[in-house]
């Protein structure tokens, strides 16, 4: 039986100022995370190298953002657990930069995303001009697949929001399904598992009106067939109204098929937290 307890106290992906894409200062967060009871959340932000040009500057001045994590830390120490993590921007050509700074800073997570395929980002719906959504769709699964393929897997801990594309698509989910791209998928799930990494579960998508998280449930009903375990749970919120967003409906999701635990990382130390 499902109880109004919120069963998920942790938020795995949020974003404050650092990211070029966001204007909320992590206090807020903090605050916001403290007064829905939470025991921590982690910052995971914007690293985009070679990100298509756009208004925002996706890359992360890593001094300033430790150093201003670090008396934020000190600051709500013993109030709440405070990750230090970042997003990453995961295209062909990057692996190495990825596995650079992995080693170079003390990141509590590390996500990677696939944000921008061939040059172009499918936030803009120039990307999905004169072409068939399918074609688009498949094409994003393939591509996250081969980049995945090519990352060291000691450089990252969850794949974000792997079906990321079907926020923007010009019917968005209504013609997709894990059965419809499973050829897609299930190599991708297959990689995650055979090297010990987390899939997330990002809330982001209930926000985008998808009524579905990223990916969907049937994905996670897919991972969890194949062997799959590791999930982590996240918001990708951009203001603090978003933190922990629909967690509730996350746990129930996982809970019912059959997931007990979720990860949260600390200096990419995996823990797993019941539900
Ligand atoms: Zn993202
Ligand atoms: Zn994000």
């Amino acid at each position: 039986m499902f109880s109004n307890t919120m069963n998920i106290r942790f938020d795995s992906h949020l974003h404050s100022d650092f990211s070029g894409d966001c204007d909320t200062p992590a206090a807020q967060m903090i605050e916001r995370a403290i007064a829905l009871g939470f025991d921590g959340l982690c910052f995971t932000e914007h690293e985009d190298p070679d990100a298509p040009p756009s208004e925002c500057d996706f890359s992360i001045d890593f001094d300033r953002y430790f150093s201003r994590m670090s008396e934020l830390r000190e600051q709500y120490r013993g109030r709440l657990q405070i990750g230090v993590g970042m997003e990453f921007g995961i295209q062909p050509h990057l692996p190495e930069t990825l596995a650079r700074l992995s080693r170079k800073y003390p990141f509590d997570l590390i996500i990677a995303s696939l944000h921008n395929l061939n040059g172009m980002d499918p936030y803009y719906p120039s990307y999905f001009e004169g072409r068939r959504e399918r074609d688009c769709y498949e094409e994003f699964f393939r591509v996250q697949y081969e980049t995945l393929k090519l990352c060291d897997p000691s450089s990252f801990d969850t794949l974000g929001h792997m079906d990321y594309i079907v926020r923007y698509g010009p019917n968005r989910n209504k013609y997709y399904s894990y059965e419809s791209y499973a050829d897609f998928i299930d190599p991708i799930l297959r990689l995650l598992i055979e090297n010990g990494k987390c899939l997330e579960l990002n809330t982001g998508g209930l926000k985008y009106g998808l009524g579905e998280p990223n990916p969907c449930g049937d994905v996670f009903r897919r991972y969890r067939e194949l062997g799959g375990e590791l999930v982590t749970v996240g918001s990708d919120a951009h203001e603090p109204e978003y933190l922990g967003y629909r967690f509730d409906y996350a746990a129930e999701l996982l809970q019912n098929l059959g997931f007990r635990y979720y990860t949260v990382f600390e200096r990419r130390n995996a823990r797993q937290v019941r539900m």
